[in-house]
């Protein structure tokens, strides 16, 4: 008798996340599962914890991965910053920033919303004339590379002007780290999550975060308790960043082993490296695209080099060359989601699957579905 109709195929993530993995990865993901705190394990936790700070350029001793996916990462950066009451801004230009407004809303934020059309950055001077019409605002959340259009936000003047107003400055860095600059410390980012799924190359699971002093202070000093138990980071660092080794949960071991050879990855290559690979290789995608007669949905400055958004042309069907691709050729891109349903595919580059071979996979299987 049948007892399962799933298969486990063998495909090339080019959607907006998980990429592909380094076999490397899959392999640490065999080794011998250690408990939570056995001192050899307790050394790749720390480990974890220095590779972090490096890919995000941060001296923040608070650097660890949470236990969860990107949007862990989103509600534990909101739920220890936030108190009911407080009023903050959140930026959306797609949907990772309206769900950024969410989780602060149920939170008990005042929430002040400046939405532009999707696809768009904000410009620093926008972003000024809202915040002076709202101050005192306790932080500003914004998403860097934003997945659903492929937008990739420049950060360090709105920082500067978020600190103007003495506000916190959160980023979302689910998908740009790893993939391009990120710096923590020379762009004054308070607090900031990401996810290992994209490119870090790294399967979804674990959600690094990074708190600077500024923003452990306005944890320190909160009146009322930090709301979830789970994502309460003065308890998490007493496990992580302390050396206490207090016991909070048991950490995801295998997940850990895959992120510390992730990471060993991105450092053996170099971050420049890394970053320039992703550059080249995104202009050329983005190129041979253009080339079968696309258009892409983000102005050229403001492309993320890990995802490219191209508009579907009015007589294509979405759904049909999605399908095609999938079935015929093992490739996954990504739709449309929200407004944009079914008038962009997302075509990701992160990471492992960031490789000349991919490209050509992809363009001649494309163009061979579009004729
Ligand atoms: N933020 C951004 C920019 C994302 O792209 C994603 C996932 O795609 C998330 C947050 C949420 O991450 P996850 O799906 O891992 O929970």
């Amino acid at each position: 008798m049948e007892t399962s109709k799933v298969k486990f195929l063998e495909r090339t993530l080019m959607g907006p996340g998980p990429s592909n993995i380094d076999p490397r990865v899959n392999a640490a993901m065999t080794r011998p599962i250690m408990g939570h705190l056995d001192p050899e394990f307790l050394k790749l936790m720390d480990e974890n914890m220095i590779l972090l700070r490096k890919v995000f350029k941060t001296e923040n001793p608070l650097t660890f991965p949470i236990s969860a996916t990107g949007s862990g990462g989103m509600e534990a950066a909101l739920a220890n910053i936030i108190e009911p009451g407080d009023r903050v801004v959140i930026l959306v230009n797609g949907v990772f920033g309206e769900r950024m407004a969410d989780i602060a809303k149920r939170y008990g934020a005042e929430v002040k919303v400046l939405e532009i059309e999707w696809g768009k950055v904000f410009s620093p001077d926008e972003v000024k004339n809202f915040i002076s019409k709202h101050a005192p605002i306790k932080m500003v959340g914004i998403v860097h590379a934003e997945t659903s259009t492929g937008a990739l936000q420049p950060l360090e003047e709105i920082s500067y002007i978020v600190h103007n107003y003495n506000s916190l400055f959160l980023v979302d860095t689910v998908t740009s780290l790893g993939g391009t600059e990120v710096n923590l410390d020379q762009w004054g980012i308070d607090i900031t999550y990401s996810g290992t799924q994209k490119c870090l190359s790294c399967p979804p699971g674990l959600a690094p975060v990074s708190f600077n002093e500024k923003a452990v202070e306005a944890v320190n000093n909160r009146k009322n308790p930090i709301i979830s138990w789970y994502f309460d980071v003065s308890m998490l660092r007493k496990y992580w960043e302390t050396g206490e080794r207090f016991y909070h949960h048991t950490a995801p071991i295998t997940m850990n082993y895959a992120l510390w050879e992730a990471l060993k990855i991105v450092e053996e290559e170099g971050l420049e490296a890394r970053f320039e690979r992703h550059s080249k290789l995104s202009n050329l995608l983005q190129n041979a695209l253009e080339a079968l007669g696309l258009k892409l949905l983000v102005e050229k400055n403001y492309r993320a080099p890990m995802l490219t958004s191209v508009l579907i042309p009015e007589d294509i069907s979405d759904l049909d060359i999605r399908g095609k691709l999938l079935t015929q050729y093992s490739i996954e891109i990504g739709g449309g989601l929200r407004n944009l349903k079914g008038k962009i595919w997302r075509i990701g580059l992160m990471g492992y699957t960031c490789q000349k071979k991919n490209i050509a996979l992809l363009i001649s299987a494309l163009g061979q579905c579009l004729n």
